[in-house]
């Protein structure tokens, strides 16, 4: 299958009193259609900031300073704010931590559904609300013909969500973002959306890029993972190799703190030690380094190599290489 989303060394940095923020650091990742792709990182890794560049709606006074995103075969950061608006929303969907805020509290949930499909669809109002009533079914809200009528606050968290979700959904998009879309919701509610967005991918041929700082969450939905330090992607790989053979210091401390089995309401992350990294004068070498158990002075000194295996399972470490450079003296010292 052809990638539906390439994004090729994207850099973007906020340019701010205090100096150049460079909050994503040259990321490369792709996605085929159908293909769900977890990132996950700490606040202020990138995460986010990364997915914004897709819709066009990087925050002042940030922007996309290098790389490309193409999407469909076009690149979105060459577009005009009016080319964006028409894939924001119709191709690319996007859903976020806190519905309350994205949702307009003075008008029925009906009324901002219908402004989407009024803006992307040439449906009449009868079309629409059919398509309504259908997009509140499949996202699992009861009595749609009452729901649609009603307002955001007469909704519960977990609901406001769903409401989101459908949303999103409206105009069948090639892409659903979901930023941090169950950090807000209690654990059992939590498992319901991710269940409900599983569903969907099954149901509905849409890829998805799931950011979270918890990778626990997105175990059971994702295809595969991209693991955010300081702007960089630090890992990625198949959800199986990043949870049973991670490469990465990082990722084994990110590992170390996802609560085992269940995860109940009063287990708290274990976070890992150490300060967030300056984004303006980010480390010569890696990143991780001052908060890295393994770090050697290569580390320090140099920015660590991509390594790569067969399938595809890569990180940004010094850690691997050096275990193949001590294997092969070894080996020599034996001849
Ligand atoms: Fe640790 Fe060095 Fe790997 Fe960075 S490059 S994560 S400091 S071992
Ligand atoms: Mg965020």
């Amino acid at each position: 299958k052809e990638n539906l989303l390439e994004v090729k060394d994207l850099e973007v940095s906020f340019f701010t009193f205090a100096g150049e923020v460079k909050a994503v650091r040259g990321i490369s990742y792709q996605l085929k259609p159908g293909e769900v792709l977890g990132i996950v990182g700490e606040s202020g890794s990138g995460k986010s900031v990364s997915s914004y560049g897709l819709m066009g709606i990087i925050p002042e006074p940030g922007r996309v300073i290098g790389g490309k995103i193409l999407f469909d075969g076009k690149d979105i950061t060459a577009l005009s704010e009016k080319e964006l608006q028409k894939i924001r929303g119709k191709d690319i969907g996007m859903i976020f931590q806190d519905p309350m805020t994205s949702l307009n509290p003075v008008y029925t949930v009906g009324n901002q559904i219908d402004e989407s499909l009024r803006k992307h669809t040439s449906f009449n109002k009868e079309q629409r609300k059919v398509r309504m009533l259908e997009l509140f079914q499949l996202v699992g809200i009861n009595q749609p013909e009452k729901r649609i009528n009603q307002y955001p606050h007469e909704f519960s968290g977990g609901m406001r969500q769903r409401v989101m979700i459908a949303m999103a959904l409206a105009c069948n998009p090639k892409l659903l973002i979901a930023d941090e879309p169950t950090t807000a919701l209690d654990v059992t509610i939590q498992a319901q959306i991710i269940e409900l967005l599983k569903e969907l991918k099954e149901r509905i041929d849409m890829s998805i890029i799931f950011i979270t700082h918890d990778l626990g969450v997105i175990a059971d939905i994702c295809d595969k993972v991209a693991v955010m330090y300081a702007g960089n992607i630090i890992e990625t790989g198949s959800i199986d190799e990043i949870f049973y053979e991670p490469k990465h210091p990082y990722t084994w401390g990110l590992l170390k703190s996802m609560p085992k089995l269940v995860v109940s309401e009063h287990e708290r992350l274990i976070p890992i030690e150490g300060n967030p990294v300056d984004l303006i004068n980010p480390p010569r070498g890696c990143a991780f380094a001052p908060r890295c158990k393994y770090c050697m002075k290569v580390c320090i000194d140099k920015i660590p190599p991509v390594c790569t295996e067969d399938r595809g399972h890569a990180a940004l470490c010094w850690l691997p290489v050096k275990e193949a450079y001590e294997k092969e003296a070894a080996h020599d010292k034996t001849k």
